[in-house]
C-alpha cells in the first residue's frame, strides 16, 4: 500500500523536475534515485486519476519507453522515457505489485493500492508482458471513488431501469450481460450485486479476475493452473447454500449447463457472454448445446451494452435539423476532442412469451420486440448527451 500525499499538478511537476535530474544527472551527489522513482511513479499515476484515465501502458519500442493514459475509451499518448529510467520505473511498479523484479521473460499479474486520502481508494492492476524490446507493462485503475455502482448512474433510461430492476429482484433466472472487453460488463453486473447486496442473502462470484471488491460478496478467483476454473467454483458454490450467483463470463459448455441448472432449481445467476447483441447470445448458448426449451426456462434478460463519450456541455456545437437539434463534438481546455466522460448504452432482451415461442419454433425473433442498441444511442443522441458520429463509431467499430 502507498500513499499519494502531493497534489496532482505539483508532484508531476516535481516529478518531471527529479526526472531531469536522473536523466542529465544535476546535482548527482543529492539525489536519492530511489525516491526520485517512487515519487515518479506516485506522479505518474495521480496524473492518471486527475484525467479519469482507466489504464496507463508503458511500453517499450526500439528507442524508448511510450507512456499512454486511455481516457474515455480511448489511448493518448503522455510522454517517452529512456530506456534505463523505464526499466526502472517498471521495477518500481513490480516491488508495488509484490511481482518477481527479475522476471523479464514471461508474463506476470499483481495488484496493489494507492490511498489518496483516507476516504479515497485506488485498486491497480498490473499485468506485465515480454515485448520484443522489454516489458510492456498495462496498469488497470480502478478508482473506488468514480465506481458508485449506484443504478441511476448507468445510463438506463426510465424503462429499461424499471425492467432490469424487475428481472434482478426476481428470486430465480438467469441474467445475461453482453459485449465486447471494455463495454462496461462488470459494473453493470457489480450494480446489480450492490444493489441486492444484503445480509439475508447469500451471494457468490466466481471472477477472472476479481475487479471490484464487495463487502459481503464472497469471491473467488478464479485459478486453471490448480483447476479451480468457472464450472468447478459454480458446482462447490451450489452445495454452500446459495441465493444469487455471479459468473464472471460463460465461455465453455460445462459452465453453461451448470449455470442454467442453478438458474432453473430456485437460483438468481448473473453471467457474461461474449457476443454483439442480445440476440446473439441466446445463438451463442444454443451452440453450447443449451436446448430452446431450457433457454426459455432459464434466461430471464439479456442485456447487450456498450459505451460510449458524452459530450462536453462546454463546448458541444449544435446541428440543426428540420425538426430535431443534435450536437456534435468540438473541444475546449476542460474537454478531450469536445467529450468529456462516458455512459452507457443498453439494448434488454427479456424472456417474453413472444420470445420464448420464437425459440422453441425456431421462428426469427424480430427487432422491434425490443430496443436495439443503436435505438438506445439514439436516443442519447436526441438528448444532447452523445452525438451521432460517436454512436456510429461504437456501434460500428464493434460489430
Ligand atoms: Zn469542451
Amino acid at each position: 500500500m502507498a500513499v499519494i500525499g502531493l497534489s496532482a499538478a505539483r508532484a508531476w511537476i516535481w516529478a518531471c523536475v527529479m526526472l531531469d535530474n536522473i536523466l542529465y544527472g544535476v546535482q548527482e551527489n543529492v539525489i536519492d534515485y530511489n525516491d526520485s522513482i517512487v515519487h515518479y511513479v506516485n506522479a505518474l499515476i495521480q496524473d492518471a486519476i486527475h484525467k479519469s484515465a482507466s489504464d496507463i501502458h508503458i511500453e517499450p519500442d526500439e528507442n524508448t519507453f511510450r507512456i499512454r493514459f486511455r481516457q474515455n475509451g480511448l489511448l493518448y499518448e503522455i510522454s517517452q522515457l529512456p530506456h534505463p529510467l523505464a526499466t526502472r520505473l517498471i521495477t518500481r511498479l513490480k516491488v508495488m505489485a509484490q511481482l518477481d523484479i527479475s522476471e523479464r521473460r514471461l508474463p506476470q499479474d499483481g495488484r496493489f493500492q494507492l490511498h489518496a486520502n483516507t476516504q479515497h481508494r485506488i485498486d491497480i492492476r498490473m499485468n506485465t508482458c515480454p515485448t520484443l524490446f522489454g516489458e510492456k507493462v498495462v496498469l488497470r485503475l480502478l478508482d473506488m471513488k468514480k465506481n458508485s455502482l449506484a443504478i441511476d448512474t448507468l445510463g438506463l433510461s426510465d424503462s429499461q431501469k424499471t425492467l432490469f430492476l424487475e428481472k434482478i429482484s426476481a428470486p430465480q433466472g438467469l441474467i445475461l450481460v453482453t459485449g465486447p472487453t471494455g463495454s462496461g460488463k462488470t459494473t453493470t453486473l457489480y450494480a446489480a450485486l450492490h444493489h441486492l447486496n444484503i445480509p439475508e442473502k447469500n451471494i457468490s462470484t466466481v471472477e477472472d479476475p476479481i475487479e471490484i471488491q464487495l463487502k459481503g460478496i464472497n469471491q473467488v478467483n478464479i485459478n486453471p493452473k490448480i483447476g479451480l476454473d468457472f464450472s468447478s467454483t459454480l458446482r462447490s458454490f451450489l452445495r454452500q447454500d446459495p441465493d444469487i450467483l455471479m459468473i464472471g463470463e460463460i465461455r465453455d459448455p460445462e459452465t453453461a449447463i451448470t449455470a442454467i441448472q442453478a438458474a432453473q432449481t430456485g437460483h438468481l445467476v448473473f453471467s457474461t457472454v461474449h457476443t454483439n447483441n442480445a440476440f446473439e447470445t441466446l445463438l451463442r448458448l444454443q451452440s453450447m448445446g443449451i436446448s430452446p426449451y431450457d433457454l426459455t426456462h432459464s434466461v430471464s434478460l439479456i442485456i447487450a451494452q456498450r459505451l460510449i463519450r458524452t459530450l462536453c456541455p462546454l463546448c458541444k456545437l449544435p446541428e440543426e435539423f428540420p425538426s430535431q437539434i443534435f450536437y456534435q463534438a468540438n473541444g475546449c481546455h476542460h474537454c478531450l476532442q469536445g467529450y468529456q466522460h462516458r455512459t452507457a448504452i443498453y439494448e434488454l432482451l427479456p424472456m417474453t412469451e413472444k420470445i420464448a415461442k420464437a425459440l422453441l419454433t425456431g421462428s426469427p425473433i424480430e427487432n422491434h420486440e425490443y430496443q436495439t442498441l443503436r435505438e438506445a444511442g439514439i436516443e442519447k443522441v436526441k438528448q444532447g448527451i452523445t452525438s451521432l458520429s460517436e454512436i456510429n463509431r461504437v456501434i460500428r467499430e464493434k460489430q
